[in-house]
């Protein structure tokens, strides 16, 4: 079945539903056990149904069944934030005197959890710069456990040679996590490319509708024991409404995404051609840098970007900000409305700091599904503002 259409069907089951379209809602802590039998099989781990809604309610397994699914993981688990998804899946994997490799790029909160807690649990951190691919073999040292990726990276959009990279770290005894976010579970099929362990933040184009805050992280057969044992200690369990919802976002994911996707293309393409822009940072467009791995590994994009521009005052970028009609200032994206921010890689990269040093602000828009021509004109007259407060 091709990815639109197991958007529709995965992880349902009216029959054992009363008939329902939908998997119903959950609201559970206890789950009663039927017979001393029962019980016993559950403490031995051996019971076939949920045992404690810590440990997931059938409104969570149909949604982990549908993301698998679609990503064609052999397993998802779902928890209540991509940054638990992050943190659970990188402490299944590592111990005191390990050593990490992280891409420079990484989610910014993803990247305090190394400086902060890893290091403080002995766990050793080297940041590699995105454009690596291969060479990550200079990097690779004996204790090396996990090489984790980002494609394309946050705030600056570099695409990451993830086949060559998984090839490098599977010779040297190493896993691959992989932050699939931008590209949603529909256009990379991560574990096609090598990755071992793929993470959403399920918060951004699966919910899709900015109201909740949700992860997950997919694995392979053999890795599932280790990250359900980390996940089940830690129990960073989604509340079964948000489940609810995430699932139903999910059902309209592939005509959201195609929406998304060209209209993104259009004003990235637009942007770039602007007099007040310097740059456009989108995989999707010929002229980006890592234009040819993003056709080469992914069957789409999102509409997440960035945008360089020319050097202008605070003031004007002020008035630009201040005064945008459709473009909200927010952090998250992913949902039906555009947003717009003001970014600066510089001050959280270390390894490739100096190629951000530009004078121009950078901004990350994020196109919604308003009319393109409504967001053309919003962020033209944004642009005007940006240049007469020059
Ligand atoms: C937002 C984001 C996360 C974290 O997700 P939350 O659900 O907000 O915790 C992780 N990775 C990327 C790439 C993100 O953009």
């Amino acid at each position: 079945m091709k990815k639109l259409t197991q958007t529709i069907t995965a992880g349902r089951d009216p029959e054992h539903n009363h008939g329902a379209v939908n998997p119903p809602v959950y609201h559970a802590s206890t789950l009663i056990f039927p017979t001393l039998h029962d019980y016993e099989a559950g403490e031995r781990g051996q019971y076939p149904h949920p045992t404690y809604a810590r440990f997931g309610t059938p409104t969570s397994q149909a949604l982990e069944e549908a993301l698998a699914t679609l990503e064609e993981a052999d397993h998802a688990i779902v928890t209540g934030s991509g940054l638990a998804a992050i943190t659970s899946a990188l402490l299944s994997a590592l111990s005191a005197g390990d050593h990490l490799l992280m891409v420079d790029s990484v989610y910014g909160p993803a990247r305090r959890f190394c400086d902060q807690e890893l290091k403080r649990l002995g766990i050793e951190v080297t940041y590699y710069d995105p454009s690596i691919g291969a060479g990550i073999a200079k990097l690779m040292q004996k204790n090396t456990k996990v090489v984790y990726c980002e494609s394309p990276g946050s705030l600056t959009f570099e695409m990451q040679d993830i086949p060559a990279i998984a090839e490098v770290a599977h010779k040297h005894g190493a896993l691959v996590m992989a932050d699939n976010t931008w590209a949603t579970p529909l256009y990379f099929q991560s574990f096609k490319h090598g990755v071992d362990v793929s993470i959403h933040s399920i918060t951004k184009y699966v919910s899709g509708h900015s109201d909740l805050v949700m992860g997950a992280i997919m694995t392979t057969k053999a890795l599932y024991p280790n990250v359900l044992r980390t996940y089940r200690n830690l129990g960073p369990t989604p509340g079964s409404d948000n489940c609810y919802l995430a699932m139903r976002g999910l059902r309209t994911l592939g005509v959201r995404m195609k929406h998304h996707m060209e209209a993104g293309i259009e004003i990235a393409r637009w942007l770039s051609h602007r007099p007040e822009v310097e740059k456009v940072f989108h995989p999707a467009l010929v002229t980006d840098d890592g234009h040819l791995l993003w056709k080469r590994d992914m069957t789409g994009a999102c509409s997440l970007f960035g945008v360089l521009l020319k050097p202008a005052s605070h003031k004007g970028l002020a008035d630009m900000l201040d005064n945008m009609e459709l473009f909200g200032m927010g952090f998250s994206w992913g949902g039906f409305e555009s947003l717009m921010i003001p970014i600066n890689p510089k001050t959280v990269r270390t390894v490739t700091a100096d190629k951000w040093t530009h004078e121009g602000q950078m901004l990350r828009l994020h196109i919604g599904l308003e009319d393109v021509d409504d967001l053309k004109a919003d962020l033209e007259a944004g642009l005007k503002r940006l240049k007469k407060s020059h």
